[in-house]
């Protein structure tokens, strides 16, 4: 084999162009491919045989050698061919075609499609869509491109991309068609047949299967490879007799293929069939006859499915120790190699069968695992649902972001465009004062417009810049710009510093996206329970104030009780569930009684601060409201804010206490 590839890439050095593909050899190759499946000894030895002239065919023959190494299953052979082929420029997308081959062997899906793909960028070069025929004959290597098409299309379909694989799936059979291969022709209209169905299109489906049928015509295997497609069908349509008639025809077509493979491959279906159908005896017997090809072949993916199909056999025929012997073996071939959900669907298969066969002890055992894996399932399913939705979250503010600065630079470009546009029409009115006035006049028109159209931007870049992102509140800078806009210096009206409990709680238990969700509610449930005339601010993370101007004393405690009981009544629905969720509220009304101090804003909202840590320490979900202080000047109003809690035991600052609703 190492002279065989030797010789070969010697040849491809003196190679003008890897154009022609000798196609009398292509057929012969792809039967021995074929053969390989069940013989690959006999199929390598006679690919030796076959010494052809032209060293232009040696790449057919290594592919070829390449291919047969892959379905007999020695990897290891058959990724040194794949190394060698690689390192020479003109087979390497031929070689990455093997490669993704190999990687889907191994269940490395999203690797094989990968490397299946990149084969294809080469390859589609000669192979062009809708001209496939004149492809062919200028030196498409078209079985190569169906391969990877293969690979790429399943890929598809397994992501639920249906119509996208449909697509693929057509120029593959396409090439095929072009390529004079009714092999490939027939497994192509029988995957479009089983996607048809799929897409719920059953009229279309039954005439891809008709058409497929009609292309196997006497080619035994490809009529066997049909007919499990036909099976396959009709469980997706519910056709129980229909699948096991479809089975018991491709069994006899691959017995009359003499592949004795594909018999044991039909066996291990048919054992799943008899097995869910009240027949194990049956079952059992089929699956002792395929267990010794499977092994010879060394095909753990199907062995592995049917070891388990006898073990539930054996518990429904109560043949028991034999029954834990044969789940153990199939235990140690499972071992990371079965994906979660189908192993679960296993493991339910035998926590039923112990269970009809009255073995509660063993059923329960099996269960607690099939939930546990269940458990994990769903949790992953769920941590990638809140990823969906973290990324949604983080590229909507993105994009806000990104709007901010867009509409920055437009503001930047006008106000250039602006200055320049006052320059000429200084030099307008200088120069040509007596001739330009009416011109000057229409400009400064202009100007005046331009200035309109600038101000109302600014406008709109500070709103937008003053509004927070997640919750659409204004945030703390536009809470400053309307105190920095209010002619008197003392702050007057009430503030209420609200603050989510236990926040963190959320967020470590059901993740960053559920804590947004619950900001932006709670954010709504504050906005829907104050007055019109109210501000509410997005202070910071997970705190909010809220700018009463004008409010009574007592109607500011009926406020900050509308707030607790909008907020913590109901539940918050989030993806994690329902979520209780209260707030506390530290709040006071400035100038504080009986006093009238006077205070700058800063100072008002500590003072608001200083009674929600107060609400905070009594145990949250509660208000609490500084309703008078005992201080004579602004120094003993300094003191009292120095040590605000020893102030409040000496009742020098006298509190309002409101509780929020109970938990439900
Ligand atoms: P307490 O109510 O008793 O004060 O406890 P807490 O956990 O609510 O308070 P703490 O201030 O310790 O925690 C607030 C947490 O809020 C910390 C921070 O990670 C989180 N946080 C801040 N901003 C956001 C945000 O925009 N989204 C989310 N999901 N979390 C945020
Ligand atoms: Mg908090
Ligand atoms: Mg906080």
């Amino acid at each position: 084999m190492r002279r065989l590839a030797l010789s070969f890439l010697l040849s491809l050095a003196m190679a003008p162009a890897l154009a022609e593909i000798d196609r009398t050899l292509d057929a012969q190759l792809a039967r021995l491919v074929l053969m390989a499946y069940d013989r690959p000894q006999a199929a390598l030895r006679s690919l030796r045989e076959l010494a052809p002239n032209q060293p232009l065919a040696q790449a057919q023959l290594a592919m070829a050698e390449g291919q047969i190494l892959v379905q007999g299953g020695d990897t290891g052979a058959a990724r040194k061919l794949v190394e060698r082929l690689a390192a020479a420029e003109k087979t390497r997308d031929r070689a990455a075609v093997l490669s993704a081959q190999l990687a889907a062997r191994d269940g490395l899906n999203s690797l094989a499609t990968e490397t299946a793909q990149q084969a294809l960028r080469g390859l589609e070069r000669r192979c062009e869509r809708g001209a496939e025929a004149a492809s062919i004959a200028r030196g498409c290597d078209f079985r190569s491109v169906w391969a990877a098409l293969r690979i790429i299309e399943r890929d598809q379909a397994a992501q639920g991309a249906l119509a996208q694989a449909a697509g693929t799936l057509r120029y593959a059979l396409a090439l095929a068609e072009a390529g004079g291969d009714s092999y490939l022709s027939a497994i192509s209209m029988g995957a479009l047949a089983l996607l048809s169905q799929e897409l719920d299109q059953g009229d279309e489906a039954r005439r891809w299967l008709a058409a497929a049928l009609e292309r196997a015509g006497d080619d035994a295997l490809a009529m066997a490879r049909t007919k499990i497609t036909e099976a396959r069908i009709a469980v997706r349509r519910g056709d129980k007799p229909g699948q096991l008639r479809a089975y018991e025809e491709a069994l006899a077509f691959a017995q009359q293929a003499e592949s004795p493979r594909l018999v044991a491959q039909v066996q291990t279906n048919l054992t799943d069939l008899h097995m869910h159908n009240g027949r194990p005896a049956l079952a059992l017997a089929l699956a002792r006859q395929a267990l010794p090809v499977l092994l010879r072949h060394k095909d753990l993916r199907i062995e592995r499915t049917l070891r388990h199909n006898m073990a539930v056999s054996m518990i429904l025929l109560r043949k028991f120790d034999a029954a834990r012997r044969e789940l153990a073996r199939a235990q140690a071939l499972t071992d990371g190699q079965t994906e979660p959900a189908r192993r679960a669907n296993q493991l339910r298969e035998i926590g039923e069968a112990w269970a009809a066969a009255g073995q509660p002890r063993e059923a329960i055992a099996v269960f607690h695992t099939e939930r546990a894996l269940s458990a994990m399932i769903q949790a992953r399913n769920r941590e990638a649902q809140l990823q969906e939705l973290r990324l949604k979250y983080d590229s909507d503010r993105a994009q806000r972001d990104l709007d901010l600065l867009t509409r920055d630079k437009t503001l930047k470009d006008q106000q250039l465009a602006n200055r320049d546009l006052a320059q000429r029409v200084g030099i307008a009115v200088g120069t040509l004062l007596a001739l330009s006035l009416l011109l000057a006049g229409v400009m400064l028109k202009r100007v005046q417009a331009a200035n309109k159209r600038l101000k109302a931007n600014q406008l709109l870049l500070r709103a937008q810049s003053e509004r927070d992102p997640l919750t659409d509140l204004a945030n703390r800078r536009h809470f400053q710009a309307v105190m920095s806009q209010r002619a008197q210096h003392k702050f007057q009206g009430a503030l209420l510093m609200v603050d989510i409990d236990h926040f963190k709680h959320v967020n470590d238990r059901h993740g960053h996206a559920a804590g947004d969700i619950v900001i932006c509610e709670v954010a709504r449930r504050i906005t829907q329970a104050v007055r019109h005339e109210d501000l509410v601010v997005r202070w910071g993370g997970e705190e909010f104030l809220v700018y009463a101007p004008e409010v009574a004393q007592d109607q500011l405690q009926l406020l900050a009780e509308r707030i607790l009981f909008s907020v913590g009544t109901e539940p918050v629905a989030t993806e994690a569930g329902p979520l209780r969720v209260t707030v506390s509220i530290g709040h006071a009304r400035f100038p504080l009684p009986p006093g009238h101090l006077a205070l700058d804003w800063e100072q008002a909202v500590n003072w608001a601060d200083m009674a929600l840590y107060t609400a905070k320490a009594q145990g949250r979900n509660r208000a609490v409201g500084i309703a008078g202080v005992d201080a004579a000047d602004v120094h003993a109003l300094q003191q009292i804010e120095a040590d605000f809690d020893a102030a409040c035991s000496a009742q020098r600052v006298s509190l309002r206490h409101t509780i929020g609703p109970h938990g439900r």
